[in-house]
Protein backbone atom coordinates (compact mmCIF):
# COMPACT_ATOMS: atom_id res chain seq x y z
CA UNK A 1 0.00 0.00 0.00
CA UNK A 2 1.56 3.32 -1.13
CA UNK A 3 1.76 5.83 2.02
CA UNK A 4 0.59 9.11 2.47
CA UNK A 5 4.23 10.73 1.37
CA UNK A 6 4.16 8.54 -1.64
CA UNK A 7 0.68 9.89 -2.59
CA UNK A 8 1.31 13.42 -1.74
CA UNK A 9 4.77 13.26 -4.05
CA UNK A 10 2.86 11.53 -7.10
CA UNK A 11 0.28 14.30 -6.96
CA UNK A 12 2.85 16.61 -6.93
CA UNK A 13 4.85 15.06 -10.13
CA UNK A 14 1.08 14.83 -12.00
CA UNK A 15 0.23 18.33 -11.29
CA UNK A 16 3.96 19.31 -12.42
CA UNK A 17 3.33 17.56 -15.43
CA UNK A 18 0.09 18.66 -16.24
CA UNK A 19 1.50 22.09 -16.10
CA UNK A 20 4.72 21.43 -18.55
CA UNK A 21 2.19 20.24 -21.27
CA UNK A 22 0.06 23.36 -21.01
CA UNK A 23 3.33 24.62 -22.17
CA UNK A 24 3.44 26.46 -18.73
CA UNK A 25 6.58 27.26 -16.72
CA UNK A 26 5.52 26.28 -13.15
CA UNK A 27 5.33 29.26 -11.12
CA UNK A 28 7.63 29.91 -8.05
CA UNK A 29 4.44 30.98 -6.10
CA UNK A 30 2.31 28.02 -6.81
CA UNK A 31 5.12 25.79 -7.08
CA UNK A 32 4.89 23.34 -3.70
CA UNK A 33 7.84 21.93 -2.44
CA UNK A 34 9.37 18.81 -4.34
CA UNK A 35 10.43 16.22 -1.45
CA UNK A 36 12.61 13.20 -1.27
CA UNK A 37 10.21 9.93 -1.04
CA UNK A 38 10.34 7.55 1.72
CA UNK A 39 10.44 3.96 0.17
CA UNK A 40 9.68 1.29 2.74
CA UNK A 41 8.51 -1.30 0.05
CA UNK A 42 12.90 -2.14 -1.67
CA UNK A 43 15.33 -4.78 -0.21
CA UNK A 44 18.65 -3.54 0.11
CA UNK A 45 22.31 -4.87 1.18
CA UNK A 46 24.35 -3.14 3.29
CA UNK A 47 28.31 -3.26 3.76
CA UNK A 48 28.69 -3.27 7.37
CA UNK A 49 32.86 -2.83 8.60
CA UNK A 50 32.15 -4.21 11.91
CA UNK A 51 35.25 -3.14 13.34
CA UNK A 52 34.17 0.69 12.39
CA UNK A 53 30.96 0.47 14.13
CA UNK A 54 32.44 2.02 17.35
CA UNK A 55 34.71 4.18 17.77
CA UNK A 56 38.88 3.66 18.85
CA UNK A 57 38.28 4.82 22.30
CA UNK A 58 35.04 3.19 22.96
CA UNK A 59 34.29 1.26 26.72
CA UNK A 60 33.66 -1.81 24.71
CA UNK A 61 37.25 -2.41 23.31
CA UNK A 62 38.37 -1.74 26.70
CA UNK A 63 35.97 -4.67 27.97
CA UNK A 64 36.77 -7.10 25.34
CA UNK A 65 40.47 -6.31 25.58
CA UNK A 66 40.18 -6.39 29.39
CA UNK A 67 38.43 -9.68 29.55
CA UNK A 68 40.69 -11.09 26.57
CA UNK A 69 43.70 -10.67 28.94
CA UNK A 70 41.53 -13.21 31.93
CA UNK A 71 42.42 -16.91 32.97
CA UNK A 72 38.29 -17.79 31.61
CA UNK A 73 39.53 -21.85 32.02
CA UNK A 74 36.90 -21.99 34.87
CA UNK A 75 33.76 -21.01 32.62
CA UNK A 76 34.78 -23.15 30.07
CA UNK A 77 34.26 -26.53 32.01
CA UNK A 78 30.45 -27.93 31.20
CA UNK A 79 30.95 -26.37 27.60
CA UNK A 80 29.82 -29.80 25.77
CA UNK A 81 30.75 -28.41 22.15
CA UNK A 82 33.86 -29.88 21.63
CA UNK A 83 36.24 -29.74 18.39
CA UNK A 84 35.92 -32.55 15.90
CA UNK A 85 32.85 -33.27 16.75
CA UNK A 86 28.84 -32.47 15.23
CA UNK A 87 27.06 -30.03 17.22
CA UNK A 88 26.58 -26.24 17.49
CA UNK A 89 29.37 -24.51 18.80
CA UNK A 90 29.25 -22.89 22.07
CA UNK A 91 29.16 -18.75 22.70
CA UNK A 92 32.79 -17.68 24.08
CA UNK A 93 32.52 -16.83 27.64
CA UNK A 94 34.95 -13.78 26.76
CA UNK A 95 31.71 -12.75 24.65
CA UNK A 96 29.11 -13.06 27.28
CA UNK A 97 31.29 -12.21 30.15
CA UNK A 98 31.70 -8.72 27.85
CA UNK A 99 27.81 -8.65 26.83
CA UNK A 100 27.18 -8.62 30.58
CA UNK A 101 29.83 -6.01 31.71
CA UNK A 102 29.24 -3.39 28.94
CA UNK A 103 25.13 -4.32 30.19
CA UNK A 104 25.56 -3.22 33.26
CA UNK A 105 28.28 -0.48 32.84
CA UNK A 106 25.45 1.04 30.35
CA UNK A 107 22.81 0.46 33.31
CA UNK A 108 21.14 -2.63 31.35
CA UNK A 109 20.90 -5.71 33.34
CA UNK A 110 18.02 -7.26 31.60
CA UNK A 111 19.49 -10.81 29.64
CA UNK A 112 15.73 -9.92 27.52
CA UNK A 113 17.30 -6.03 27.14
CA UNK A 114 20.67 -7.29 26.00
CA UNK A 115 19.68 -9.87 23.31
CA UNK A 116 17.47 -6.82 21.95
CA UNK A 117 20.14 -4.63 21.94
CA UNK A 118 22.27 -7.48 20.39
CA UNK A 119 20.61 -7.09 17.10
CA UNK A 120 21.33 -3.28 16.34
CA UNK A 121 22.70 -1.52 18.82
CA UNK A 122 26.72 -0.82 17.31
CA UNK A 123 28.20 -1.33 20.38
CA UNK A 124 26.83 -4.79 21.23
CA UNK A 125 26.95 -5.77 17.68
CA UNK A 126 30.52 -4.88 17.52
CA UNK A 127 31.26 -7.25 20.59
CA UNK A 128 28.95 -9.91 18.99
CA UNK A 129 30.53 -9.51 15.62
CA UNK A 130 26.58 -9.26 14.43
CA UNK A 131 25.67 -12.38 15.67
CA UNK A 132 22.39 -12.64 17.46
CA UNK A 133 22.46 -14.11 20.95
CA UNK A 134 20.09 -15.51 22.75
CA UNK A 135 18.47 -14.11 26.11
CA UNK A 136 18.33 -17.77 27.54
CA UNK A 137 21.70 -18.17 27.55
CA UNK A 138 22.60 -14.85 28.55
CA UNK A 139 20.37 -15.02 31.42
CA UNK A 140 22.01 -19.10 32.13
CA UNK A 141 25.51 -17.77 32.16
CA UNK A 142 24.79 -14.94 34.61
CA UNK A 143 24.23 -17.48 37.38
CA UNK A 144 25.43 -20.81 36.30
CA UNK A 145 29.23 -20.37 36.90
CA UNK A 146 29.20 -18.68 40.77
CA UNK A 147 32.93 -20.32 41.41
CA UNK A 148 34.10 -18.81 37.94
CA UNK A 149 32.47 -15.64 38.66
CA UNK A 150 34.23 -15.25 42.40
CA UNK A 151 37.66 -16.67 40.60
CA UNK A 152 36.74 -13.83 37.48
CA UNK A 153 36.04 -11.16 40.16
CA UNK A 154 39.87 -12.03 41.78
CA UNK A 155 41.36 -12.24 38.63
CA UNK A 156 40.25 -8.56 37.99
CA UNK A 157 41.71 -7.76 41.31
CA UNK A 158 45.21 -8.98 40.48
CA UNK A 159 45.04 -7.60 37.15
CA UNK A 160 44.43 -4.28 38.99
CA UNK A 161 46.86 -4.77 41.43
CA UNK A 162 49.46 -5.47 38.98
CA UNK A 163 48.52 -2.09 37.39
CA UNK A 164 49.13 -0.27 40.40
CA UNK A 165 45.68 0.40 41.53
CA UNK A 166 45.44 -1.31 45.02
CA UNK A 167 47.21 -0.40 47.10
CA UNK A 168 45.50 -1.92 50.80
CA UNK A 169 47.06 0.67 52.85
CA UNK A 170 43.68 2.06 53.47
CA UNK A 171 40.46 0.35 53.24
CA UNK A 172 37.20 1.86 53.81
CA UNK A 173 34.22 -0.79 54.70
CA UNK A 174 30.08 -0.30 54.57
CA UNK A 175 27.49 -1.77 54.04
CA UNK A 176 24.29 -0.73 51.68
CA UNK A 177 20.75 -2.27 51.58
CA UNK A 178 19.27 -3.64 48.59
CA UNK A 179 15.67 -4.39 47.75
CA UNK A 180 15.09 -7.91 47.34
CA UNK A 181 12.72 -9.32 44.26
CA UNK A 182 10.05 -9.70 46.39
CA UNK A 183 7.43 -7.65 47.74
CA UNK A 184 6.24 -6.64 51.78
CA UNK A 185 2.96 -8.68 51.47
CA UNK A 186 4.80 -11.74 50.83
CA UNK A 187 5.96 -12.76 54.10
CA UNK A 188 3.89 -15.24 55.37
CA UNK A 189 3.64 -17.43 58.96
CA UNK A 190 4.15 -21.12 59.50
CA UNK A 191 0.89 -21.99 58.96
CA UNK A 192 0.02 -19.89 55.85
CA UNK A 193 3.40 -20.83 53.73
CA UNK A 194 1.84 -24.63 54.98
CA UNK A 195 -1.55 -24.63 53.68
CA UNK A 196 0.07 -22.56 50.31
CA UNK A 197 2.38 -25.35 50.08
CA UNK A 198 -0.08 -27.94 49.96
CA UNK A 199 -2.35 -26.45 47.45
CA UNK A 200 0.68 -26.06 45.06
CA UNK A 201 1.60 -29.75 45.58
CA UNK A 202 -2.07 -30.33 44.77
CA UNK A 203 -2.34 -27.97 41.66
CA UNK A 204 1.16 -29.84 39.93
CA UNK A 205 -0.34 -33.39 40.90
CA UNK A 206 -3.46 -32.22 38.90
CA UNK A 207 -1.43 -30.93 36.24
CA UNK A 208 0.04 -34.80 35.57
CA UNK A 209 -3.03 -35.38 33.84
CA UNK A 210 -2.92 -33.27 31.20
CA UNK A 211 -5.27 -35.09 28.94
CA UNK A 212 -8.34 -33.17 30.96
CA UNK A 213 -6.74 -29.89 29.35
CA UNK A 214 -7.65 -28.83 26.46
CA UNK A 215 -4.50 -26.43 25.89
CA UNK A 216 -1.39 -26.45 23.62
CA UNK A 217 1.37 -28.17 24.60
CA UNK A 218 3.36 -24.91 24.91
CA UNK A 219 1.23 -23.37 27.16
CA UNK A 220 0.99 -26.71 29.08
CA UNK A 221 4.42 -26.91 29.97
CA UNK A 222 4.55 -23.33 30.63
CA UNK A 223 2.21 -23.81 33.36
CA UNK A 224 3.44 -26.84 34.25
CA UNK A 225 6.96 -25.52 35.16
CA UNK A 226 5.45 -22.31 36.62
CA UNK A 227 3.30 -24.35 39.08
CA UNK A 228 6.84 -26.55 39.64
CA UNK A 229 8.56 -23.04 40.57
CA UNK A 230 5.63 -22.15 42.92
CA UNK A 231 5.83 -25.41 45.16
CA UNK A 232 9.95 -25.06 44.83
CA UNK A 233 9.63 -21.95 46.16
CA UNK A 234 7.51 -22.78 49.08
CA UNK A 235 9.22 -25.83 49.88
CA UNK A 236 12.40 -23.31 50.65
CA UNK A 237 9.85 -21.03 52.16
CA UNK A 238 9.40 -23.40 54.78
CA UNK A 239 12.81 -24.83 55.21
CA UNK A 240 14.06 -21.07 55.76
CA UNK A 241 11.11 -20.43 58.04
CA UNK A 242 11.96 -23.63 59.81
CA UNK A 243 15.90 -22.65 60.16
CA UNK A 244 14.64 -18.93 61.37
CA UNK A 245 12.12 -19.86 63.90
CA UNK A 246 15.32 -22.86 65.48
CA UNK A 247 17.51 -18.93 66.30
CA UNK A 248 14.59 -17.58 68.12
CA UNK A 249 14.76 -17.71 71.38
CA UNK A 250 10.92 -17.39 72.79
CA UNK A 251 7.92 -19.24 72.06
CA UNK A 252 6.77 -15.62 71.06
CA UNK A 253 9.12 -14.78 68.83
CA UNK A 254 9.07 -18.26 66.61
CA UNK A 255 5.41 -17.93 66.22
CA UNK A 256 6.26 -14.31 64.81
CA UNK A 257 8.71 -15.60 62.26
CA UNK A 258 7.76 -15.32 58.89
CA UNK A 259 9.52 -15.13 55.54
CA UNK A 260 8.68 -14.55 52.06
CA UNK A 261 6.64 -16.72 49.56
CA UNK A 262 8.96 -15.01 46.67
CA UNK A 263 12.04 -14.65 47.93
CA UNK A 264 12.53 -16.92 51.15
CA UNK A 265 15.78 -15.71 52.22
CA UNK A 266 15.38 -11.78 51.97
CA UNK A 267 15.01 -9.99 55.31
CA UNK A 268 12.69 -7.07 56.01
CA UNK A 269 15.37 -4.51 56.41
CA UNK A 270 15.10 -0.45 57.26
CA UNK A 271 15.77 1.75 53.75
CA UNK A 272 18.50 4.49 53.97
CA UNK A 273 15.68 6.39 52.02
CA UNK A 274 13.25 5.99 54.99
CA UNK A 275 10.50 2.59 55.51
CA UNK A 276 11.23 -0.62 55.82
CA UNK A 277 11.09 -3.30 52.58
CA UNK A 278 12.44 -7.05 51.86
CA UNK A 279 16.33 -6.28 50.79
CA UNK A 280 20.16 -7.60 51.68
CA UNK A 281 22.56 -6.11 53.17
CA UNK A 282 25.20 -5.44 50.61
CA UNK A 283 29.33 -5.22 52.28
CA UNK A 284 31.66 -3.85 50.31
CA UNK A 285 34.87 -2.69 51.03
CA UNK A 286 36.69 -0.16 48.89
CA UNK A 287 40.71 0.24 48.69
CA UNK A 288 40.98 4.47 48.98
CA UNK A 289 43.72 4.54 47.11
CA UNK A 290 42.21 4.51 43.67
CA UNK A 291 38.23 3.37 45.05
CA UNK A 292 38.72 -0.30 43.45
CA UNK A 293 36.10 -2.49 45.52
CA UNK A 294 38.57 -5.06 46.60
CA UNK A 295 35.88 -7.77 48.67
CA UNK A 296 32.28 -7.90 48.65
CA UNK A 297 29.53 -9.89 50.66
CA UNK A 298 25.90 -10.45 51.17
CA UNK A 299 24.52 -10.62 54.10
CA UNK A 300 20.74 -11.58 55.57
CA UNK A 301 21.06 -9.57 58.91
CA UNK A 302 19.69 -6.34 58.96
CA UNK A 303 22.89 -4.60 60.95
CA UNK A 304 26.29 -4.42 60.13
CA UNK A 305 27.35 -5.36 63.76
CA UNK A 306 29.81 -8.60 63.11
CA UNK A 307 30.33 -8.01 59.58
CA UNK A 308 33.44 -6.48 59.62
CA UNK A 309 35.84 -9.81 60.12
CA UNK A 310 33.77 -11.51 57.46
CA UNK A 311 34.99 -8.53 55.04
CA UNK A 312 38.62 -8.50 56.06
CA UNK A 313 38.62 -12.75 55.46
CA UNK A 314 37.40 -12.00 52.04
CA UNK A 315 39.89 -9.47 51.10
CA UNK A 316 42.85 -12.50 52.27
CA UNK A 317 41.48 -14.54 50.92
CA UNK A 318 41.28 -11.90 47.24
CA UNK A 319 44.36 -10.47 47.37
CA UNK A 320 46.15 -12.61 50.12
CA UNK A 321 47.17 -10.24 52.48
CA UNK A 322 45.02 -7.81 55.13
CA UNK A 323 44.80 -3.97 54.56
CA UNK A 324 46.88 -1.92 56.83
CA UNK A 325 44.12 0.26 57.99
CA UNK A 326 40.42 -0.47 57.92
CA UNK A 327 38.15 2.73 58.34
CA UNK A 328 34.65 1.43 58.77
CA UNK A 329 31.47 3.38 60.67
CA UNK A 330 30.03 3.16 63.96
CA UNK A 331 27.58 0.38 62.70
CA UNK A 332 30.14 -1.73 62.77
CA UNK A 333 32.62 -0.57 65.24
CA UNK A 334 32.53 -2.71 68.51
CA UNK A 335 34.66 -3.95 71.36
CA UNK A 336 34.76 -6.97 69.71
CA UNK A 337 35.33 -5.66 66.05
CA UNK A 338 38.70 -3.53 68.19
CA UNK A 339 40.12 -7.00 69.46
CA UNK A 340 39.81 -8.68 65.90
CA UNK A 341 41.32 -5.69 63.95
CA UNK A 342 44.29 -6.20 66.53
CA UNK A 343 44.46 -9.73 66.59
CA UNK A 344 44.95 -9.30 63.11
CA UNK A 345 47.55 -6.82 63.30
CA UNK A 346 44.92 -4.36 61.47
CA UNK A 347 44.80 -0.34 62.41
CA UNK A 348 41.41 0.17 63.10
CA UNK A 349 39.53 3.23 62.40
CA UNK A 350 36.30 3.44 63.89
CA UNK A 351 33.55 5.94 65.67
CA UNK A 352 32.50 3.63 69.05
CA UNK A 353 29.69 4.72 70.72
CA UNK A 354 30.22 7.37 73.65
CA UNK A 355 28.98 5.07 76.82
CA UNK A 356 29.08 8.10 78.59
CA UNK A 357 26.32 9.67 76.46
CA UNK A 358 24.12 6.89 76.65
CA UNK A 359 24.50 6.06 80.78
CA UNK A 360 23.67 10.20 81.10
CA UNK A 361 19.99 9.74 79.08
CA UNK A 362 19.88 6.20 81.50
CA UNK A 363 20.39 7.85 84.64
CA UNK A 364 18.27 11.10 83.64
CA UNK A 365 15.09 8.40 82.78
CA UNK A 366 15.62 6.75 86.32
CA UNK A 367 15.63 9.87 87.54
CA UNK A 368 19.41 9.87 89.04
CA UNK A 369 20.13 14.22 89.13
CA UNK A 370 23.87 15.20 87.48
CA UNK A 371 25.47 15.23 91.11
CA UNK A 372 24.71 11.81 91.76
CA UNK A 373 26.09 10.26 88.52
CA UNK A 374 28.94 7.55 88.33
CA UNK A 375 31.39 10.65 87.77
CA UNK A 376 30.32 12.23 91.28
CA UNK A 377 31.29 8.83 93.04
CA UNK A 378 35.61 9.07 93.73
CA UNK A 379 37.15 5.75 93.45
CA UNK A 380 40.26 4.37 95.56
CA UNK A 381 42.23 1.88 94.23
CA UNK A 382 44.21 0.68 97.02
CA UNK A 383 41.33 -0.20 98.94
CA UNK A 384 39.30 -1.03 95.83
CA UNK A 385 36.20 1.17 97.11
CA UNK A 386 34.17 3.64 95.95
CA UNK A 387 33.24 7.15 98.51
CA UNK A 388 29.40 8.25 97.33
CA UNK A 389 29.01 12.41 97.33
CA UNK A 390 27.65 11.50 100.94
CA UNK A 391 30.75 10.22 101.80
CA UNK A 392 29.55 7.01 102.70
CA UNK A 393 31.40 4.07 100.91
CA UNK A 394 30.34 1.33 98.28
CA UNK A 395 32.31 -1.86 98.73
CA UNK A 396 33.42 -4.30 95.60
CA UNK A 397 30.22 -6.82 94.77
CA UNK A 398 31.12 -8.96 91.79
CA UNK A 399 32.56 -8.70 88.67
CA UNK A 400 31.16 -9.53 85.01
CA UNK A 401 33.42 -10.03 82.08
CA UNK A 402 32.22 -9.52 78.72
CA UNK A 403 34.20 -9.15 75.23
CA UNK A 404 37.04 -6.36 75.94
CA UNK A 405 35.45 -5.34 79.31
CA UNK A 406 35.21 -6.23 82.76
CA UNK A 407 32.91 -4.29 84.73
CA UNK A 408 33.22 -4.61 88.18
CA UNK A 409 30.39 -3.78 90.94
CA UNK A 410 30.34 -1.62 93.94
CA UNK A 411 27.28 -1.27 96.71
CA UNK A 412 26.55 1.10 98.96
CA UNK A 413 24.73 -0.59 102.10
CA UNK A 414 21.11 -0.24 102.70
CA UNK A 415 21.43 1.06 105.73
CA UNK A 416 23.27 3.87 104.46
CA UNK A 417 21.45 5.04 101.35
CA UNK A 418 17.79 3.64 103.56
CA UNK A 419 19.10 6.88 105.90
CA UNK A 420 20.53 9.46 103.56
CA UNK A 421 18.49 13.02 103.00
CA UNK A 422 19.50 12.58 98.97
CA UNK A 423 18.30 9.02 98.45
CA UNK A 424 15.81 10.54 96.12
CA UNK A 425 18.00 12.16 94.13
CA UNK A 426 20.50 9.14 93.99
CA UNK A 427 18.65 5.87 93.84
CA UNK A 428 14.28 6.36 95.20
CA UNK A 429 13.94 3.63 93.07
CA UNK A 430 16.11 1.35 95.14
CA UNK A 431 14.17 0.15 98.31
CA UNK A 432 15.83 -2.99 99.65
CA UNK A 433 19.18 -2.30 98.13
CA UNK A 434 21.80 0.60 98.16
CA UNK A 435 23.29 2.43 95.22
CA UNK A 436 25.46 0.63 93.24
CA UNK A 437 28.40 1.92 90.87
CA UNK A 438 29.37 0.06 88.17
CA UNK A 439 33.63 0.94 87.59
CA UNK A 440 34.26 -0.85 83.31
CA UNK A 441 37.85 -1.95 82.84
CA UNK A 442 38.52 -2.15 79.22
CA UNK A 443 41.13 -4.25 77.52
CA UNK A 444 44.08 -2.26 76.62
CA UNK A 445 43.64 -2.24 72.55
CA UNK A 446 39.77 -1.61 72.97
CA UNK A 447 41.61 1.72 75.72
CA UNK A 448 44.27 2.17 73.27
CA UNK A 449 41.94 2.48 70.11
CA UNK A 450 39.71 5.16 72.20
CA UNK A 451 42.99 7.31 73.06
CA UNK A 452 44.10 6.72 69.35
CA UNK A 453 40.05 7.93 68.05
CA UNK A 454 40.55 11.08 70.40
CA UNK A 455 43.55 11.99 68.28
CA UNK A 456 42.86 14.86 65.52
CA UNK A 457 45.19 12.74 63.00
CA UNK A 458 42.22 9.50 63.41
CA UNK A 459 39.25 11.94 63.16
CA UNK A 460 41.01 13.44 60.20
CA UNK A 461 40.99 9.82 58.21
CA UNK A 462 37.95 9.20 59.29
CA UNK A 463 36.26 11.87 57.88
CA UNK A 464 37.43 10.59 54.84
CA UNK A 465 35.55 7.50 55.15
CA UNK A 466 32.05 8.45 53.70
CA UNK A 467 33.77 10.47 49.80
CA UNK A 468 35.26 6.57 49.12
CA UNK A 469 32.76 3.95 51.27
CA UNK A 470 29.85 5.40 49.76
CA UNK A 471 31.48 5.97 46.04
CA UNK A 472 30.97 2.22 44.85
CA UNK A 473 27.45 1.54 46.56
CA UNK A 474 25.98 5.10 44.81
CA UNK A 475 27.70 4.15 41.76
CA UNK A 476 26.12 0.31 42.07
CA UNK A 477 22.45 2.29 42.47
CA UNK A 478 22.79 4.68 40.13
CA UNK A 479 24.73 4.02 37.06
CA UNK A 480 24.16 0.41 37.01
CA UNK A 481 20.43 0.79 38.64
CA UNK A 482 20.38 -1.90 41.37
CA UNK A 483 18.38 -0.64 43.88
CA UNK A 484 16.60 -3.75 43.81
CA UNK A 485 17.37 -7.30 42.78
CA UNK A 486 16.95 -8.94 39.26
CA UNK A 487 17.45 -12.49 41.20
CA UNK A 488 16.05 -14.57 44.06
CA UNK A 489 17.35 -16.23 46.77
CA UNK A 490 21.01 -15.20 48.48
CA UNK A 491 23.39 -16.98 46.04
CA UNK A 492 21.61 -15.55 42.57
CA UNK A 493 21.25 -12.28 44.46
CA UNK A 494 25.58 -12.48 45.59
CA UNK A 495 26.41 -13.17 41.84
CA UNK A 496 24.19 -10.28 40.65
CA UNK A 497 25.99 -7.77 43.05
CA UNK A 498 29.82 -9.75 41.53
CA UNK A 499 28.52 -8.78 38.40
CA UNK A 500 27.42 -5.52 39.48
CA UNK A 501 30.62 -4.55 41.21
CA UNK A 502 32.86 -6.39 38.61
CA UNK A 503 31.74 -3.49 36.29
CA UNK A 504 32.60 -0.85 38.77
CA UNK A 505 35.88 -2.35 38.97
CA UNK A 506 36.03 -2.44 34.89
CA UNK A 507 34.88 0.88 34.79
CA UNK A 508 37.31 2.29 37.63
CA UNK A 509 40.23 0.44 34.92
CA UNK A 510 39.08 2.00 31.82
CA UNK A 511 39.18 5.85 33.58
CA UNK A 512 42.59 4.91 35.07
CA UNK A 513 44.27 3.52 32.84
CA UNK A 514 42.72 2.31 29.69
CA UNK A 515 41.89 6.29 28.41
CA UNK A 516 45.41 7.47 29.73
CA UNK A 517 47.50 4.57 28.48
CA UNK A 518 48.13 4.25 24.11
CA UNK A 519 47.29 0.90 24.14
CA UNK A 520 47.06 -0.63 20.89
CA UNK A 521 43.49 -0.64 19.68
CA UNK A 522 43.55 -3.97 17.55
CA UNK A 523 42.19 -6.53 19.30
S1 LIG B 1 21.70 7.45 98.63
FE1 LIG B 1 23.38 6.13 99.27
S2 LIG B 1 24.88 6.31 97.65
FE2 LIG B 1 23.43 7.96 97.41
S3 LIG B 1 24.38 9.67 98.36
FE3 LIG B 1 23.07 8.68 99.86
S4 LIG B 1 24.33 7.22 100.92
FE4 LIG B 1 25.42 7.84 99.14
Amino acid sequence: MASESEDRQRAIWENREAEAGAGQAPSEASGDPRLQAVNRQQMAWRAVDVEQLITEDHPARAIWHLVGKLDLSAFYKGIGAVEGEAGRPALDPQLLISLWIFGYSEGVSSAREIARLCEFDPAYQWLTGLQPVNYHSLSDFRVGHREALDKLFTEVLGLLSAEGLVSLQRVMHDGTKIKACAGADTFRRKEKIRAHLEMARQQVREMGDSQNEELSQRVAKARQRAAHERQERLERAEKELQELRARKSTAEAQREARVSETDPEARIMKQSGGGYAPAYNVQISTDAARGIIVGVGLSQSAGDWGQLDGAMDRIQEKLGRLPEQVVVDGGFTSREAILDMDRRGVDFIGAIADTTVRAASQFARRGVEAAFRPEAFAYHSESDTYTCPAGKVLHYERKHRDIGVTDYYYRASATDCGSCEFRKNCCHANTNAGRSVVRAEEAPAVAAFRAKMATEEAKQIYRQRGAVAEFPNAWIKTKIGLRQFRLRGLAKVTMETMWACLTYNIQQWIRLRWRELSMPRTV
